[in-house]
């Protein structure tokens, strides 16, 4: 029998193209689908602040911006913590009407589109939320301020619906030191032991983003529950303060903790760190003199070029710089402790490659190309938070005792 032979190389390569191809979308494929099977968290956003003050529906996909319930469906998010933060300028006598404010903004929304989303104050709430298809908005209060030294409105935001409070924003206040600020106590004080101690007992999970080491320290030394950091970076990529160093990281693997790694240019290199310091020093905050535009490009030009600076598109910080944070936490705290925490806010860019949560898919794909197998992608999207959630929120005692 006379074999046919292939009577060009032109051939075998549209053969071996047409495999190439194949293989490719069956990859692509896999991957959307671990993504959209994976539960993915993203443990960090001040969405409450456009509800409240630029009377936004979060139903529609807003005027730039980079989170609002139609991009959470598109980039296959469950779970979107919703911060509600707290001005460091207040009076201190005003903290906790803000946040009862943007508590009461944030509940309304979240019962207004009660067909898409839920509010979820424990693990198990989460669980049941996501399997019935909708997205589970936990809530939380940023800066430990807003409780104005009392645990009787700490009980109070408990039992409203808030399942989890970072101590502090960048100002020291009565009772724990911010790592922005100079400071007053070398940790917690007394009643700041109190606090984490009433967290603790209610089963709130406790938040150590922005709070200074000592106070991180003590926290670690005090909290019978494992501790988050909701949205912080790795020092060793980027020396700023609000980056955790990896002393900070073995210890909150140890206490059974999880980072969620941020997405805010200046936390991730120290090129943007530098030139966002100098914009800082040219005048008043860069990030309010440009309105919320969704091109980052555009948007990162137009800030550089309002502060009369020059600055080279392609210093940006990308969505490896991010991929890179992962791996360096992963590496010092372990698969299990490393979640994201994004911090996308309108007036500040997202790195190159996210313009927004519908862009989440890439990082699935970031980190699969990085080796990462299915299980760990699955820990590192959301699975870890779910474990700490349900962990601290199921073990506490009612907020009303
Ligand atoms: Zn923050």
């Amino acid at each position: 029998m006379k074999i046919r032979k292939c009577s060009t190389p032109l051939c075998c390569l549209v053969l071996g193209l047409l495999v190439m191809t194949m293989a490719c979308v069956s990859s692509k494929e896999r991957i959307e689908t671990l993504h959209r099977q994976a539960l993915v968290w993203d443990c960090h956003n001040d969405l409450s602040y456009r509800v409240l003050y630029e009377k936004l529906d979060i139903s529609q996909r807003l005027p730039g911006g980079h989170v609002d319930i139609p991009r959470l469906k598109e980039g296959g998010v469950d779970v979107q913590t919703v911060a509600l933060f707290i001005q460091n300028f207040l009076f201190p006598d005003r903290c906790a009407s803000q946040a009862r404010q943007l508590l009461a903004a944030m509940l309304k929304a979240i019962e207004q589109n009660s067909d898409q989303v839920e509010l979820a104050r424990t693990g198990s709430d989460i669980e049941r939320i996501v399997a019935a298809g909708r997205i589970a908005m936990p809530l939380a209060i940023e800066g430990g301020h807003a409780i104005e030294n009392s645990l009787e409105n700490l009980r109070e935001f408990h039992r409203l619906g808030v399942s989890s409070m970072t101590l502090t924003h960048n100002v020291t206040h009565d009772w724990a030191d911010s790592g922005a600020d100079e400071p007053r106590w070398g940790g917690l004080n007394q009643l700041g032991r109190d606090v984490v101690r009433e967290m603790n007992r209610l089963g709130m999970v406790i938040d150590i983003s922005h709070v200074s080491d000592e106070t991180f320290f003590d926290v670690i030394e005090i909290s019978e529950d494992p501790v988050i950091a909701s949205h912080s970076g790795c020092r060793t990529l980027n020396p700023h303060s609000r980056n955790m160093s990896n002393e900070m990281l073995r210890a909150l693997a140890e206490n059974g903790g999880v980072i969620g790694i941020v997405f805010v240019l200046p936390f991730l290199t120290p090129e943007y760190l530098e030139a966002m310091n100098e914009l800082e020093a040219v005048g008043s905050p860069w990030f309010q003199q440009v309105p919320p535009i969704e091109d980052l490009e555009l948007r990162i030009a137009m800030e550089h070029l309002n502060a009369g600076l020059n600055w080279p598109l392609e210093n940006l910080p990308t969505i490896e710089d991010v991929l890179n944070h992962i791996d360096h936490a992963v590496k010092i705290a372990g698969v299990d402790h490393v979640g994201l925490g994004a911090d996308m806010y309108p007036r500040t860019p997202s790195p190159v490659g996210i313009r927004g949560v519908q862009d989440y898919p890439h990082i699935t794909r970031g980190l699969k190309k990085r080796g990462y197998s299915d299980k760990d992608i699955r820990k590192i999207m959301g699975g870890n938070f779910l474990r700490v959630w349900k962990q601290v929120t199921e073990s506490g005692a009612p907020s009303s005792d």
